[in-house]
């Protein structure tokens, strides 16, 4: 039998989802999920388990369902801000969807355990058979190639006989008079420094190997309704600086003073942003770890030491190596989102990636023409480096400025709960002539600091 839809979406993560569920709520088409797993939810399913969002699940999942309870932490080190969804609450959550939203619609299929192969068919990875479905657009749900440290061994060698588990074994291999060696300074090293800081164990057995030093953002300035006034504080700060700032130095330091950007040691400059989001009091608390190694990558793990790029690094036999170095989502190339019969989802905001996946249904199910619609939805690729940050400003002002003025996209914004614009109450800007010039302003002095930070790269030795 063959299976028919309007769409085959590959891939039930996060972006998947978010599609067709604008898909089943604002217009009558029909697809069919697959995935090579065998529950919704994507690389949550395989994360590790004391991952949370780092962003407000008030504006995490889909469009139609909320997630979590709108409650405001009154402990912890999110302690008077909004609730942060759990790996298991986002792996229910997902589940739920499936059968609470897609599925009774009678309009979305889905077969788990099911493989897209480099040769377009579709294989069962249970039976190995393939598949035979018939669609007349296929949406590449897959395309920001999601990696967490436990689904692929690290990309060191480690030599037998010593302790080195990805981020998920930590809580197993935790015990008394071991150290730990965290590998990797993205979100997850972060999550690994804090968790053991939580349970008790004193600095000074934990060594952080930091390639590189990174800038984060505040998660006080990215908050939902009733902290909705630091949101859109936040927002006009940073407009401002864009606006003003003689320079990328100066922008930093003036991002930095407001407290929308952080950096774990004020004394390092940093070279990494990729959308990190803490607390000042996760960084207090990441602070009191001293032994921050910053000799460059790990080349290899033996016995009694680790080489890296710039020197190596004695370890004994009680330390346990925590690997968190898997990418997350990798910094993959923009491609144009809609090319004849294939969608490839991608951020159209940054870091907000399925905000983006519901977005861009939306637009598939509201305009014909494939121009409008990919200069509509332009890719802002995930960040890597500090100037990532400046070109997914530039991204995302650029992507902004023309929804604003499209009067149906800007009230479908007003209405989405994955907006987390809306979500703070920030109205899409009907903006007043001095607002439309210190736009204009931002957005002129974005691409001169891109494109000054591109020629002082090439330029330099
Ligand atoms: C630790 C961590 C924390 C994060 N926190 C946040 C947050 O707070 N807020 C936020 O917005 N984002 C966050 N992100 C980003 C997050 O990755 C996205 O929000 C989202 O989950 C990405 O979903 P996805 O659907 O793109 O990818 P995935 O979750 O990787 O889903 C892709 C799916 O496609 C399937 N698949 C792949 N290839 C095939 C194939 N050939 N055939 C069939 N199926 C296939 C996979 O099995 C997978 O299930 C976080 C990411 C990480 C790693």
């Amino acid at each position: 039998m063959t299976l028919e839809a309007d769409y085959l979406i590959v891939g039930a993560g996060a972006m998947g989802m978010a599609f067709a569920d604008v898909l089943v709520h604002e217009s009558n088409a029909t697809a069919i999920i697959i995935d090579k797993r065998d529950l919704p939810g994507g690389h949550w399913n395989t994360a590790y388990p004391f991952v949370t969002l780092h962003q407000p699940s008030a504006f995490y999942g889909v469009n139609s369902m909320t997630l979590g309870q709108n409650r405001i932490d009154s402990d912890g080190w999110n302690e008077g801000l909004y609730e942060l969804a759990t790996n298991s609450e986002v792996c229910h959550y997902f589940q739920r969807v499936m059968v609470e939203k897609l599925l009774p619609s009678g309009r979305i299929q889905f077969v788990p355990n099911a493989e897209l192969t480099s040769d377009g068919s579709v294989v069962s990875t249970v039976t190995g058979q393939v598949i035979e479905l018939d669609a007349k657009k296929i949406v590449d749900a897959t395309y920001m190639k999601v990696q967490v440290p436990a689904m692929r061994p690290p990309d060191f060698p480690v030599a037998d006989g010593v302790s080195c588990v990805p981020v998920n074994g930590l809580p197993d291999m935790a015990g008394p008079n071991r150290s730990y060696v965290i590998i990797g300074a993205g979100k997850t090293g972060m999550d690994a420094c804090l968790w053991l800081l939580g349970r008790g164990v004193d600095p000074k057995h934990i060594r952080w190997i930091m390639p590189r030093d990174s800038w984060l953002l505040n998660r006080e300035f990215i908050q939902p309704f009733k902290l909705s006034e630091r949101t859109a504080t936040g927002f006009a700060h940073q407009m401002q600086a864009f606006a003003h700032a003689p320079d990328v130095t100066e922008l930093f330091g003036i991002l930095e003073n407001a407290g929308q950007l952080l950096r774990i040691d004020p004394g390092q400059a940093p070279s990494m942003y990729r959308c990190a989001t803490v607390t000042q009091l996760e960084i207090e608390q990441l602070r009191r770890i001293k032994q921050i190694i910053r000799k460059g990558r790990v080349t290899a793990v033996m016995p009694g030491h680790i080489s890296l790029e710039q020197g190596s690094m004695n370890i004994g036999e009680d330390s346990i190596l925590i690997d968190c170095t898997a990418d997350g989502l990798a910094h993959r190339p923009a491609k144009p989102i809609f090319s004849g019969q294939q969608i490839t989802l991608q951020s159209v905001r940054t870091c907000q990636q399925v905000f983006s996946a519901a977005f861009i249904a939306h637009i598939e199910v509201t305009k014909a023409d494939e121009d409008t619609k990919n200069e509509i939805c332009t890719p802002v690729p995930h960040p890597d480096t500090e100037i990532d940050y400046l070109r997914t400003s530039l991204g995302n002002a650029r992507n902004g400025a023309a929804w604003a003025s499209d009067p149906e996209i800007s009230s479908w914004l007003t209405a989405s709960r994955l907006d987390g614009f809306s979500q703070a109450g920030i109205e899409p800007p009907a903006p007043t002539d001095e607002q439309q010039a210190l736009g204009r302003k931002a957005l002129q002095n974005l691409q001169r600091f891109v494109s000054e930070s591109e020629t002082s790269l090439v330029s330099s030795p």
